[in-house]
């Protein structure tokens, strides 16, 4: 009988690997490999482990060895190197290798019944997968610097960086689909498989590239990974990745991780988007691993952004990465948008809309055109304050206000999700005349109805999208015109091009710029150019000026980051960045982790990483003090965090591991979590 001792990783936080022994449930039946998923009894459970290595019958001795219950042989082992990508990303953010690979397989297929994985294959082998050189419909030309865009990233042989720096609407989209389509073309025209990866940022912008890949390459397979797919069509997409079939994967974040054996390109859209980041479990950078994935394969990786991340930029200007710039618009007429400054000094505005920017609203509901307000803050109003006595509404479980939500008649807590009615007097001294500080999009909805009382406003933000499917709705409402105002968050800047708007207004963008987080002056210069990049993309109408504006709203008009944004500066604004990183010895001049601890008492998380601090000795390797979090105190627990910096990351990584597993020692039983590169500290 033939006999084996696979070697699984499972899904737990101990940093092992798990033996079990395997005998040939009949003669005949094939030989398990590595890469195959297994069903295992593990303690009083029984769980799918991934087989990372297969020795023949040694001294082990057999009898303490469990027996494998199932291999999962009707799904080709993953390859080396999506096992290695893996390894990869347990090793740099410190985690087990099992507690990575697991997780990023869809739920069914780790499941102990196979009866949902049977299904999915059963519809994947009846689907029949046309051939991929269907004829290509409404290819627009490139432009000259287009075109030099996607010659560099499909003729360059091996690994190669490459950041597409490109102004919104200058058509970065147009390149990912051509250089997708050459290299599908180039590598069948060899007889070899190939397949492109395209991430995203958020969700919602998956129907609309969806549409469009769609549109390009009529009958092309394709799959869609993000998490707010039902867990059977997340199977079947995962499947079809993982099989080879699907030529282009789309997806969010978790799509970096997604069983490709054919890999032939990687793009990152908005490379600089946060939303590349986990901020949980496996706090990994989706595009870090981009650019690693494609280094270990040795293919391109094309990292696009108007905005692109101060890390990225810096690795363009080192030479690390190549850099691709689309200087112009690619519609011929369309301009950048001029951009104003409207000084809130000046024109004072009790409601939060001053006179410049009703009378540029009145103007296109007027000409009927659509205008975009953006105020990054939803509710009705940040906090509700008493002025008799000075209560204000905080949260009794965080160091956070509750926020007023008008319509839904309830303060919430944006931090524990605790809900309570809008109290009808003062819980202090019954003061009934409570007062709404701050104003959210709620509020400025209200405004703008009651001083526009025919125009038809839409406020896009969570609360008003919670329904699946509603954000979607919405959009598709903006686009068929039916909307005069669209109001918003950031939901509204990202991505989308809405024809008809001319009017971008922003509200109230000045709080980021006192932020103690020195990566938020970055985010809001991204995040404005970003929404101010809605505005006039598709050009002027047909003999007419262009009429595209922003008008931004600020007491503080002088600062640079607002000078940067009036010329369009990114350049700019990026270098002076830089420089300030430099000298203030900030990333990517550092490289930090940062280690967390929670407990009911502050006293004892901070104790905790005093502790964690002297463990070991550190050359070359700064320990700050243990500090309370910005917001201390959520849902009841108390949060402390203690950053970890080098100015190496080789040898920031050297005390990382041994660190990990002397504090894995101290069996405590508070939380904690270590996260490398952070990017909110
Ligand atoms: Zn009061
Ligand atoms: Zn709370």
């Amino acid at each position: 009988m033939t006999r084996r001792i696979l070697t699984l990783a499972l899904d737990t936080p101990l940093d092992t690997f798990f033996d079990y022994s395997w005998s040939a449930p009949e003669t005949g039946s094939a030989d398990p490999q590595v890469g195959q998923f297994a069903l295992v009894p593990f303690g009083r459970r029984e769980v799918v482990g991934l087989i990372t290595d297969i020795k023949q019958e040694t001294d082990i001795d057999l009898a303490r060895l469990r027996e494998v219950i199932a291999i999962r042989s009707q799904l080709e082992p993953v390859s080396p190197d999506w096992i290695a990508l893996c390894q990869f990303a347990a090793d740099y953010y410190q985690r087990p290798l099992g507690e990575v690979a697991l997780p990023c397989v869809p739920k069914h297929l780790r499941a102990a019944k196979t009866v949902a994985l049977e299904r999915a294959l059963k519809k994947l082998a009846a689907t029949n997968t046309r051939p991929s050189d269907q004829p290509v419909y409404a290819r627009p030309t490139l432009n000259p610097e287009q075109q030099a865009a996607v010659d560099a990233i499909v003729t360059t042989k091996g690994f190669h960086a490459h950041l597409l720096f490109g102004v919104t609407g200058s058509g970065k989209t147009e390149v990912y689909l051509h250089a997708a389509e050459r290299l599908l073309q180039q590598e069948s025209a060899q007889g070899r498989a190939a397949q492109v990866l395209i991430l995203v940022p958020e969700i919602n912008l998956t129907p609309q590239l969806e549409a469009s890949v769609h549109a390009r390459f009529p009958g092309l397979p394709m799959a869609t990974l993000h998490s707010q797919l039902a867990e059977g069509e997340r199977l079947r997409h995962w499947i079809a990745a993982h099989q080879g079939k699907a030529a282009i994967v789309l997806g969010t974040r978790l799509a970096v991780l997604a069983s490709m054996p054919h890999l032939r390109l990687i793009i990152v859209d908005e490379e600089h988007d946060p939303s590349y980041k986990q901020q949980e479990g496996l706090r990994y950078s989706a595009r870090d691993l981009a650019v690693w994935r494609a280094s270990r394969q040795q293919i391109p990786v094309v990292l696009g952004s108007a905005t692109p991340s101060i890390e990225s930029w810096q690795h363009a200007q080192t030479g690390r990465y190549r850099q691709l710039s689309l200087t112009h618009r690619a519609a011929a007429q369309a301009r950048l948008p001029r951009v104003g400054l409207i000084d809130m000094e000046i024109h004072k505005a009790p409601d939060g809309l001053s006179q410049p920017l009703l009378a540029a609203l009145r103007a296109r509901l007027e000409r009927k055109e659509q205008s975009l307000l953006f105020l990054n803050r939803r509710g009705y109003a940040p906090v509700m304050h008493c002025d008799a006595c000075g209560w204000i509404s905080n949260c009794r479980r965080c160091t956070a206000f509750m926020v007023l939500h008008k319509p839904e008649r309830r303060l919430r807590c944006h931090h524990c999700s605790l809900e309570l009615r809008i109290p009808t007097a003062c819980p202090t001294c019954g003061n009934v005349d409570l007062q709404p500080l701050g104003r959210g999009t709620q509020r400025v909805e209200e405004h703008l109805q009651s001083i526009f009382p025919d125009a038809r406003v839409l406020r896009i933000d969570a609360d008003s999208t919670r329904r699946k499917g509603s954000a979607q709705a919405a959009f598709e409402s903006v686009h068929r015109g039916e909307v005069d105002i669209l109001l918003g968050t950031q939901m509204v800047a990202k991505g989308h091009d809405f024809q008809r708007l001319t009017l971008v207004g922003v509200i109230n963008p000045d709080t980021a710029l006192f932020s103690q987080d020195y990566r938020a002056g970055e985010r809001l210069f991204a995040q404005l150019m970003q929404v101010a990049g809605r505005a006039g993309r598709a050009g002027a109408k047909e003999g007419e000026l262009q009429t595209s504006e922003v008008l931004l709203q600020t007491r503080y008009p002088q600062h640079p980051l607002y000078q940067a944004l009036l010329r369009h500066d990114y350049v700019g604004f990026a270098d002076s960045t830089l420089a300030e990183r430099r000298a203030a010895g900030l990333p990517p001049f550092v490289y930090q982790a940062l280690l967390r601890a929670e407990a009911r008492n502050l006293q004892d998380a901070l104790d905790f990483l005093q502790q964690a601090r002297g463990l070991l000795p550190t050359e070359g390797i700064v320990l700050n003090d243990p500090v309370p979090m910005t917001i201390t105190r959520v849902a009841g627990v108390e949060r402390a965090q203690l950053l970890v910096e080098s100015a190496s990351r080789p040898q920031l990584q050297a005390f990382l591991k041994p660190w990990m597993q002397a504090l894995r020692q101290q069996k405590s039983r508070l939380r904690w979590s270590l996260e490398v590169d952070p990017i909110d500290i």
